[in-house]
């Protein structure tokens, strides 16, 4: 697979199956915004508006304001009323209560986000060629990302290529709300989280097919989100055929991917600049690696030279893909041990039998999706933070992650304050961390920075 590269701009694309736009819409086969009242999952009641008008989202006097700062959703709350019986995914425009145009957004009545913005220019037209436009600016963006060739596809060389796996599409903070695309080697993983998104999903497998020409597409929008959205679970091939062996280098370590039953996407890329700094922390450590999946961060502590790497994970599939990982790295396997278990507990455990370590590395699942869930999961943080630093030898290092969208870095950051009073030491904070380049930010839309990390020493 050529990486990521855009064929000539004059290629033909084939017509999208996806353009279902309102403008060319002749056929109104949808519910109206009053029968979504009936909806069971306890969709946002939204005002209908006249149902012969125009469709379009007119927002309430005064909460335009988000917009005009171009955070990309609209939620509920802010909508007075919506005119027309547009369909969900449907294109609208949005207007101020004035009438003003606003921007072009995707239509989910069963969303408390309501609406997700293409678009801010009232002359766009959001068709295939908007999404071929965006998918080429985002892998375009990708090149200049890393100094050429560090991408490859793998296959014949894929030796001397040091990293085969990149996220190419980063849903909203790349203009795409909702679709994400990671690539491994020469497959593609698609996952779909909105109604908008989900409308042009056919149309954004042609363009990712004909711009990567990728072995498979695999479409993993099985997601707990796509709930909230509306949408129904997943999981199948879109495009071609899905090898039986699907690995990623990175930064030359071997990775198998689970693309089909693993978390997320199958592999965490968001990690691979913060495990490639734990391998330069870990010479002549002993590691101790908490939520460890397959053992991302553990092979790079070994790799690093630590002198043993004990990693835990309460997925049994994960382990065993760590373990092949290792053989298929020829990393010295007695140095690691690998155990199955509740970390909550294994703390406690190893806690009370005094066990201590030199590195400690704290990669949790997402405890809180939104800020809503953040004081249960404020508990979460502070209680295995608090065993770790518990656990640290004087001088050791905690390397501490939240991956939760509903935690802000300031509020981690407090977090960790409070286990380590709680756990009676004083740490400094060595290093800020983030996702990699690969997963950019909108300046627009802080919630795309959903995973921050701290290195902390713990100080005499
Ligand atoms: N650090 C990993 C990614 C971690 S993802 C990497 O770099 O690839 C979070 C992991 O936590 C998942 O593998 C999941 O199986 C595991 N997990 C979730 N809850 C757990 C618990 N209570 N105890 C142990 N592992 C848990």
């Amino acid at each position: 697979m050529t990486n990521h590269k855009p064929r000539s701009p004059s290629t033909p694309h084939r017509p999208s199956q996806g353009n279902r736009d309102f403008r060319n819409r002749t056929k109104r086969d949808h519910k109206s915004p009053d029968d979504q009242k009936n909806n069971p999952r306890g969709a946002p009641q939204l005002h209908a508006g006249a149902a012969t008008a125009p469709p379009c989202i007119v927002l309430k006097a005064g909460r335009e304001k988000s917009l005009l700062r171009r955070h990309p959703w609209i939620f509920s709350g802010a909508i007075e009323r919506v005119d027309g019986a547009p369909a969900s995914g449907d294109t609208l425009p949005v207007r101020d209560a004035s009438g003003i145009f606003l921007a072009w957004a995707a239509y989910n009545p069963a969303s408390q986000i309501t609406a997700r913005v293409w678009s801010w220019r009232e002359e766009e037209i959001i068709d295939a060629d908007f999404f071929r436009r965006r998918i080429a600016n985002a892998f375009e963006a990708r090149r200049a990302l890393l100094p050429s060739g560090e991408v490859g596809a793998g296959g014949e060389g894929a030796s001397t290529v040091q990293n085969t796996g990149m996220r190419l599409i980063h849903a909203e903070s790349d203009g795409l709300p909702g679709l994400i695309v990671d690539q491994y080697g020469d497959v593609l993983v698609m996952q779909v989280g909105s109604a908008g998104a989900e409308r042009w999903r056919d149309t954004c497998a042609d363009i990712l097919q004909e711009l990567c020409d990728p072995v498979c597409i695999y479409e993993r929008s099985d997601s707990d989100s796509r709930g909230l959205e509306g949408l129904e679970l997943r999981n199948g091939v879109l495009r071609g055929t899905l090898p039986e062996n699907v690995e990623v280098v990175e930064n030359g370590l071997r990775f198998k991917v689970d693309v089909a039953t693993g978390q997320k996407t199958g592999f965490y890329l968001d990690q691979r600049n913060n495990r490639a700094l734990t391998e330069s922390l870990a010479r002549d450590k002993d590691v101790l690696n908490c939520f460890c999946y397959t053992g991302g961060f553990s092979l790079y502590a070994l790799r690093g030279g630590a002198k043993s790497v004990l990693s835990i994970d309460a997925s049994g599939d994960a382990l065993r893909i760590a373990e092949d990982n290792l053989s298929r790295n020829s990393l010295d396997a007695t140095r690691a041990e690998w155990m199955e278990a509740d970390v909550f507990q294994v703390l406690r455990k190893l806690r009370d039998q005094g066990r201590t370590f030199d590195l400690i590395i704290l990669d949790p699942p997402k405890f809180a999706p939104t800020a809503a869930f953040a004081e249960k999961a404020a508990r979460g943080y502070k209680d295995i933070n608090l065993l770790g630093f518990k656990l640290l030898r004087p001088g050791g290092l905690l390397c501490t992650y939240s991956c939760s969208g509903g935690i802000s870095e300031d509020l981690f950051q407090k977090i960790i304050a409070g286990a380590a009073l709680d756990a009676g030491v004083d740490a400094q904070i060595i290093h800020y961390l983030h996702a990699s380049a690969d997963h950019p930010v909108r300046l627009s839309f802080p919630e795309g920075a959903y995973l921050k990390g701290l290195v902390l020493r713990l100080c005499a």
